[in-house]
């Protein structure tokens, strides 16, 4: 079976350690691992001026930005076709179509959607591009026969709407759309990394943010403010570790070979999380010990953004090329797509000849 992943990022603002952890490092892997027979990447501007709609000028300058921290993860655009949404106007009229498929009701039941509403403080002003967005997302799955979407826990319901507009596609109008899955992160710290402030999920619109292209400097202040066990106020102290972002962070990041590295008196990570419990090691340390790891991780992606930021015209040549290709895989599709629906008019030489001669046979 042909295998196909499709997935994306809203360009919002450059990609943090939520993204990376929750879709972005997988990518790489399934890109590298030959599973798959294609792989598209899509940067997500219609999607980001849904809830930006007065502001396109943030959206237009975050392209950049997230194509650079792309390139500087490892995705390679010899293995990986990248595109900007806007320049495949077919999703749009794919968009359109599957709106008649799906309730107002089954959209207001989207807790995704419901979750973001409120964090947008839309209330009653919600735009109706927004609301409407999981259709859009659809369409960007389907337009490329998706069979795999790599993406954090936030996006399940998303996928779901997808696949029964998919079902709901090929009961009425016959087989026609691939139905997609959502591979989520296999560490469950990933599914939803919080952000900083020990809060929501990370995410560029709350600013509790440690982003890919922070400075050594940015990465170490961010660690040292970060929300721990707010009645672990002495050394001594028993900790509380579930909800203590530091170690959520250690459980995302920290392998064994990390120990010997940085923090050799102790052996793994259930060690150090019951030294804590117990009391007696410090918020310093710990907080030291992930700076470690995370500056570890972190290097090679700021110095390969580094060289990528010297040529960006050579980018924007990238995403031009990448975004041609996807058109036209798009444009098959709705090609299939306007076919089953019975609205090819002009090619469908049988209906002509049909309604030519039943008239004929009235005269
Ligand atoms: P915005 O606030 O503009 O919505 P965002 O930070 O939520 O931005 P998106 O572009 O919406 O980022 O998400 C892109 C991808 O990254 C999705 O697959 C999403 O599941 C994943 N992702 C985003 N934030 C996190 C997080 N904190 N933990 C795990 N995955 C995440
Ligand atoms: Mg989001």
């Amino acid at each position: 079976m042909t295998k196909i992943i499709l997935t994306g990022d809203r360009p919002t603002g450059r990609l943090h350690l939520g993204h990376y952890v929750g879709s972005l490092k997988r990518r790489v892997e399934l890109q590298n691992s030959g599973d798959f027979d294609k792989v598209y990447i899509m940067i997500a501007d219609a999607q980001a001026l849904t809830d930006n709609a007065d502001n396109p000028e943030k959206v237009r300058q975050n392209i950049i930005e997230v194509a650079l921290d792309y390139l500087s993860c490892g995705i390679d655009p010899a293995k990986s076709t990248i595109f900007i949404q806007s320049q495949i106007p077919e999703l749009c009229e794919l968009s359109f179509y599957y709106m008649n498929l799906v309730t107002v009701s089954r959209l207001q039941r989207n807790p995704t959607v419901k979750t973001e509403i409120k964090m947008r403080n839309f209330e009653a002003n919600i735009p109706v591009g927004f609301f409407t967005y999981p259709i859009s997302q659809a369409a960007d799955i389907t337009a490329f026969n998706a069979t795999t979407v790599p993406a954090g826990e936030d996006q399940e319901p998303m996928i779901e709407q997808a696949r029964e507009i998919v079902r709901r596609f090929n009961n009425t109008y016959g087989d026609t759309l691939v139905e997609p899955e959502i591979l989520l992160p296999d560490n469950a710290a990933c599914l939803r990394l919080p952000g900083t402030d020990g809060k929501a999920k990370m995410s560029k619109s709350l600013g509790n943010c440690i982003y890919l292209s922070d400075t050594a400097e940015e990465v170490s202040k961010r660690v040292k403010t970060m929300f721990t066990d707010p009645d672990h106020l002495r050394v001594s102290d028993p900790g509380k570790v579930e909800g203590n972002t530091v170690f959520t962070y250690l459980d995302a990041f920290c392998h064994a070979e990390h120990f010997g590295k940085y923090l050799p008196e102790y052996p793994n990570l259930d060690e150090l999380k019951a030294h804590y419990r117990r009391g007696g090691l410090g918020d310093v340390k710990v907080k030291k010990f992930l700076d470690a790891i995370l500056q570890e991780e972190l290097a090679p992606i700021r110095n390969r953004r580094k060289e990528y930021e010297q040529d960006i015209p050579a980018i924007y040549d990238m995403l031009k090329r990448g975004s041609e290709a996807a058109r036209e895989v798009a444009a098959s599709t709705l090609a299939r797509v306007r076919h089953s629906m019975r609205i090819d008019y002009f090619t469908d030489t049988q209906l002509i000849a049909e309604q030519a001669q039943s008239y004929k046979s009235q005269l």
